[in-house]
């Protein structure tokens, strides 16, 4: 008999036009709000104007905070000095991930006397957090994080002594995940490339993590389904944008509820020293590295424990992208390989050498690679692995 859990999810309204029910999902909540968006994409649409003057109808009140880049645990503390004499009746997060991990992270501290320090993983006392959070509300308007769906806010702070670590907690899930679509409109190419290979590399280390259970797994399949159909056509402006728009909004919501219920693999591992040391977008480390640690991963599994059951899904992802069958795993795997390293290129995904990372800056990013996402990969892979991992996209 399998056995699972399943945490905690946020309400989904999901489809184009839904931003229209955020003014009486919000005034459901009290009068007063604060506003997180970044700081230009969406303010600078027709959707923001429409959106204050229905707040205004509703006799609401809002701040509005502006998140100009990865947040730092000192911006959010900062923010949450300036709006701690607020009674917010909810917080909205309008934006990419950078601004709803920052709404995310001052709804959980608004009302809690304590840094932000005091709660990331890993590099402070870790204390436990009990909440209350303020009622968060996510309204992804790139498709790429999922971090509508997740319980943590990942913050960082850039430099050769940085971090890039999570302030988790299923308090801060939130309430509402509002996912339209439509807002992909105003989403520039590179923007959807970084973050659709940010999708897709969430699905497939949830598939294949060490904590998948059959529900995930259905999820991350149907979630790759609409990957294979819509990244490159998106990225490319072809065919039925509302389709393809629709389709890697919806990849994208699906990789957060994967990923929070089963942490992820090397390539996020990866990611969060990177992200650290180097201005590298998160996006574009998943993109620039889902094909050679899709390969370390196969390679490894393959010589050490080849009766490893991630190998068949694997073998199922060569199939849904790849949209063939093949007769032997080997020629799956080759085929998988293939197109990932296809679409890095079709995509246009820098490598690492164009954010500063040189071959003497190896051992710092490995040696600060295993923290949580690296525990749930399917094979331990050695350091030697790893560096092969980041040598091939140096
Ligand atoms: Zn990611």
């Amino acid at each position: 008999m399998m056995i699972f859990s399943i945490a905690r999810l946020p309400r989904i309204e999901f489809g184009a036009g839904t931003l229209n029910k955020l003014p009486d999902i919000v005034a459901g909540y009290g009068r007063h709000v604060l506003l997180v968006t970044g700081a230009h994409s969406f303010i600078n649409t027709p959707h923001w104007q429409q959106l204050l003057n229905q707040f205004q109808q509703r006799n609401m009140t809002w701040l509005h905070a502006t998140i100009a880049e990865e947040p730092s645990p000192g911006k959010i503390d900062d923010l949450v000095k300036t709006y701690a004499g607020e009674d917010f009746a909810a917080i909205v997060g309008i934006g990419g991930g950078s601004a709803l991990d920052a709404a995310k992270a001052i709804a959980g501290l608004l009302r809690v006397r304590h840094p932000v320090m005091d709660y990331l993983e890993g590099v402070g006392p870790e204390l436990p957090y009990h909440g209350p959070a303020v009622p968060f509300i996510a309204v992804p308007t790139t498709a790429g994080t999922g971090s509508e769906a997740t319980k943590n806010a990942v913050l960082s702070v850039q430099g050769k002594h940085g971090f890039k670590k999570s302030f988790r907690h299923d308090k801060l899930v939130a309430e509402y995940a509002i996912v339209d679509p439509d807002l992909l409109t105003s989403c520039p190419p590179d923007v959807i490339a970084a973050n659709g290979m940010d999708a897709l590399t969430q699905l497939l280390e949830s598939y294949v993590s060490s904590r998948a259970n059959p529900l995930t797994d259905a999820l991350a399949i149907s979630g790759l389904h609409a990957v294979r159909e819509s990244l490159v056509p998106l990225y490319r402006q072809q065919g039925d944008l509302p389709k393809h728009r629709g389709n890697m909004a919806y990849a994208a919501l699906l990789s957060g509820i994967t990923l929070a219920q089963t942490g992820l693999g090397s390539v996020h591992g990866l990611a969060s020293p990177l992200g650290a040391f180097y201005p590298v977008p998160h996006g574009v480390v998943c993109g620039t590295l889902v094909a050679s640690a899709t390969k370390m991963n196969l390679h490894s599994m393959q010589t050490r424990e080849p009766d490893h059951p991630a190998l068949a899904k694997y073998r199922h992802v060569a199939e849904i992208l790849c949209q063939q069958s093949f007769s032997d795993a080997t020629a799956a795997f080759n085929a998988l390989i293939e197109l990932l390293v296809q679409w890095t290129e079709t995509l246009a995904l820098p490598r690492l050498s164009h954010y500063g990372l040189q071959s003497s800056g190896l051992d710092h990013v490995i040696a600060n690679c295993r923290g949580s996402s690296m525990k749930t990969n399917p094979i331990v892979l050695t350091d030697g692995e790893i560096r092969q991992i980041l040598l091939e996209r140096l």
